[in-house]
């Protein structure tokens, strides 16, 4: 709760000015405060359809209890931007648990270059290993020394195996290899890297469907979880990235980092309105703990605390 309400720092003091902005000097909720709500919004990143959405509701507020001062309109812009998410899908499990009878848990992690995705990995490595599983990691961003050099120091930074081979060999070998030895280990959480390219989609729905084709000669019903990475600190173009990466490929959960160092956490927001693909984690930092399991209720809490 704490690291939430830090990490989101930056994003809750753009978010809460814009919002006193908006109202200040305001008795009643006329059109002047929704439009200037509307720009607060769109400015704090949460995106033109998903703030659409909430000042539509604020309107219909506004008209059901007409004496609403604007003194209220924190509370109910609160209460309405739960309302919004409430459809958004929640992500089933609130720990780092795995789920009963699958073993190895195979998480594989897609998403562009300096996004995070290492970083990501590191931290799942870590919090899963914290958890009691024994995990692997396979470097299957082949194309990248700095990739397999980053993650080999995740490694030892978490105190967990990595499986990876020489630059430019084949991604679904490194995969292959990777499950099969997580297997033979008996581990309970295999964390794939992937190069993950977005400039050529063809090229990245092949990577990737060979990739999950050769962990399938495996473990039939694997991957579990296909987690993209996005980086919050670029705001709406995150939710551009994640429609991009959806329509290429099935991504079943999200991850959303550096919301530590960015007003534009507000994203977030869009991104669990937007998506039908819940948002799992949130990244916060730099270091192993620095990552949260999102729980939509409490991040909208934190933004107007
Ligand atoms: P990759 O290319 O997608 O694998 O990206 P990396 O994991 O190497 O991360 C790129 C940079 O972003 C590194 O300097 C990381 O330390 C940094 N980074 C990753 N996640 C976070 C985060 O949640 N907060 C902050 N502040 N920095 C992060």
């Amino acid at each position: 709760k704490e690291s939430l309400d830090q990490g989101l720092q930056k994003t809750k003091e753009g978010f809460l000015s814009k919002i006193t902005k908006a109202i200040a000097g305001k008795s009643t909720v006329d059109e002047e405060v929704l439009d200037n709500l509307e720009d607060a919004l769109v400015g704090a990143d949460v995106g033109i359809d998903t703030t659409i959405q909430i000042i539509k509701r604020i309107e219909a507020r506004v008209s059901r209890d007409k004496y609403l001062g604007s003194g209220e309109l924190n509370r109910i812009l609160q209460e309405e931007i739960q309302q919004v998410l409430v459809d958004a899908p929640e992500q089933s499990y609130r720990n780092f648990e795995t789920p009963a009878g699958i073993k190895p848990y195979v998480i594989l992690v897609v998403g562009v270059n300096g996004v995070g995705k290492t970083t990501t990995i590191g931290k799942l490595a870590h919090n899963y290993k914290k958890a009691g599983h024994e995990v692997i990691l396979g470097a299957a961003d082949t194309f990248r020394a700095a990739a397999v050099d980053q993650l080999t120091i995740w490694s030892e930074r978490v105190g967990v195996p990595i499986v990876k081979q020489a630059m430019g060999s084949d991604p679904s070998a490194v995969a292959f290899d990777t499950v099969q030895s997580a297997v033979a280990k008996n581990a309970g959480v295999v964390i794939i890297d992937t190069a993950g390219r977005l400039h050529n989609k063809a090229h990245l729905m092949e990577e990737l469907g060979k990739i999950k084709r050769v962990i399938r000669k495996v473990i039939p019903d694997a991957p579990h979880e296909v987690l993209l990475v996005l980086d919050g600190s670029t705001g709406q173009n995150a939710l551009e990235q994640a429609r991009q990466f959806t329509a290429a490929t099935d991504v079943s959960a999200l991850a959303i980092t550096k919301l530590d160092g960015t007003a534009k956490g507000g994203v977030v927001l869009a991104i669990a309105n937007q998506l039908k693909i819940p948002v799992k984690y949130i990244g916060v930092g730099e270091k192993m703990e620095d990552l949260l399991i999102f729980d939509k209720h409490e991040f909208v809490d934190s933004l107007f605390k």
